[in-house]
């Protein structure tokens, strides 16, 4: 099966130096629940930013569906990312004069769904994260986990190969991190492909499979309990 998402043999040095990956190498499968662990300054972001296609490795390649995406112009990067790929962040990245499911609606903005298809897809997708009651609530008027809530309707809108989130309970007190958590199970158990970077090894441990990186290298890919 060819994977959905593959990264190899990446390094990425940033200018001055920094080697902040080093020779990764990794997988996604269709159906994957991935949680990347590390410490704050391991290479999780950059990691992301490389799987997500939004930074260049310096050497080594990222396939998406078992194309190669390294050597596509900026044009076609963009245009394959907004497809095929949807990302949650720590700081949610929600624009504030926008209503939340306006807010879902950018995710199609750039994939040629008509402008009158946009909303009826923002709405079932902010129904899907249990946010149904607040769809034309700005980000200022919503709570954080609420705000997390529509970054993932966002996310998800466009139906994507896979989900890429970085620290996405980072900005949210426990209780609310757990309810996160418990929506990504349930969005996974309905059929999402999802990557979680975390610094967290208690969230990390409730996924079934965690890869661990250290000093820009993967040290661990582990999966827990059958596969899918
Ligand atoms: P993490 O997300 O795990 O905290 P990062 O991927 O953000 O780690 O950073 C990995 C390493 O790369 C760190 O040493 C960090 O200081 C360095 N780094 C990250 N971004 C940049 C940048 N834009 N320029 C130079 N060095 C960077
Ligand atoms: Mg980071």
């Amino acid at each position: 099966m060819t994977p959905v998402l593959a990264v190899r043999h990446a390094v990425l040095a940033y200018p001055g130096g920094v080697r902040a990956l080093d020779d990764v190498s990794l997988t996604v499968d269709e159906g994957d629940f991935v949680g990347v662990v590390g410490p704050s300054g391991s290479g999780k972001s950059s990691l992301l930013n490389i799987m997500g296609t939004l930074d260049r490795p310096t050497a080594g390649t990222v396939e998406l569906s078992g194309h190669d995406v390294t050597t596509l112009s900026d044009r076609r990067l963009s245009a394959l990312r907004s497809r095929q790929l949807g990302f949650v962040f720590q700081q949610f990245h929600l624009s504030d004069g926008l209503s939340a499911a306006e807010n879902v609606a950018t995710g199609l903005l750039y994939v040629g769904v008509p402008r009158r298809r946009r909303r009826p897809l923002a709405l079932e997708a902010l129904a899907q994260v249990g946010l149904a009651h607040r769809v034309d609530h700005r980000p200022t008027e919503l709570s954080g986990g609420e705000r997390q809530r529509v970054a993932i309707a966002r996310a998800l809108v466009n139906n994507p190969a896979v989900v890429l989130a970085d620290e996405p309970t980072g900005a949210l007190d426990t209780a609310t991190g757990q309810a996160i958590l418990e929506l990504f199970t349930t969005l996974h158990r309905a059929g999402a492909t999802i990557v979680i970077i975390t610094h967290d090894r208690d969230i990390a441990a409730r996924l079934p499979r965690r890869i661990e990186i250290l000093d820009g290298r993967v040290t661990a890919d582990t999966r827990i309990g059958a596969r899918r």
